[in-house]
């Protein structure tokens, strides 16, 4: 059996936990392409490729080598030899990773590369900026997947649980929206896309709501 759930939405909207919930529910794989983005900023940070070298960077991300897992219950991340599941989580990888994602030839290589890992799933949700519209536009299921921007601040805050002053988080997710966007522009849905506006739903809502997309 196919079937493609895509989901696109900005930082904060929940996005990872709710499509890994919903992926668990639906015994589908998951795949998180803005992790891949993340490991290919990690590899050139590694190799200390210039980043404002277009042409180093695409040719890092040419031979970047990735192994990404599709299992929902298992998120790992590996580049080389190299576990870098927790590593791409860093604040130094999501203040450069614009700098991979505005890069034409590096999305290019990666897009190509998620339509890959979504074809040999089989049924797969896999959420993003641009994988309503790019990677996977034929998608039986399409949501872009919002909330208002103080409910995707609130709850960055209570992941990332203090230690950084509140503000300056804020400042951070807000600029790199405000990048991200440059590249895709995943703020307006496309034509035939959803909207499912998480602003006043609780996390099961939320997961409910995208299931019920999938079974309805
Ligand atoms: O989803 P996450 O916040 O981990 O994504 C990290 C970054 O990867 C985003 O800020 C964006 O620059 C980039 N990205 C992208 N297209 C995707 C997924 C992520 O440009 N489909």
């Amino acid at each position: 059996r196919r079937l493609i759930i895509a989901v696109d939405g900005p930082s904060g909207s929940g996005k990872s936990s709710v499509c890994r919930a919903a992926a668990r529910r639906l015994g589908a794989a998951y795949l998180d392409t803005g992790a891949m983005y993340r490991a290919a900023t990690w590899y050139c940070l590694d190799r200390g490729v210039d980043l404002d070298d277009e042409a180093a960077v695409a040719v890092a991300v040419e031979e970047l080598p990735l192994t990404i897992s599709t299992d929902p219950e298992h998120q790992t991340v590996t580049v080389g030899e190299c576990d870098v599941t927790e590593s791409i989580r860093e604040a130094r990888i999501s203040e450069s990773v614009s700098e991979i994602s505005t890069n034409r030839a590096a999305r290019a290589l990666l897009v190509a590369a998620q339509r890959r890992i979504i074809d040999q799933a089989g049924v797969v949700v896999a959420e993003g900026r641009d994988i309503t519209t790019v990677v996977a536009p034929d998608a039986q299921v399409r949501v872009l997947l919002t909330a208002s921007a103080e409910v995707r601040l609130a709850r960055r805050g209570l992941q990332m649980g203090g230690g950084q002053p509140a503000e300056a988080l804020q400042r951070q997710v807000l600029a790199r929206d405000a990048r991200d966007s440059t590249a895709v522009n995943f703020t307006e849905a496309a034509d035939g896309v959803a909207v499912l506006d998480s602003s006043d739903l609780t996390f099961e809502e939320t997961v409910d709501a995208l299931v019920s997309r999938v079974e309805s």
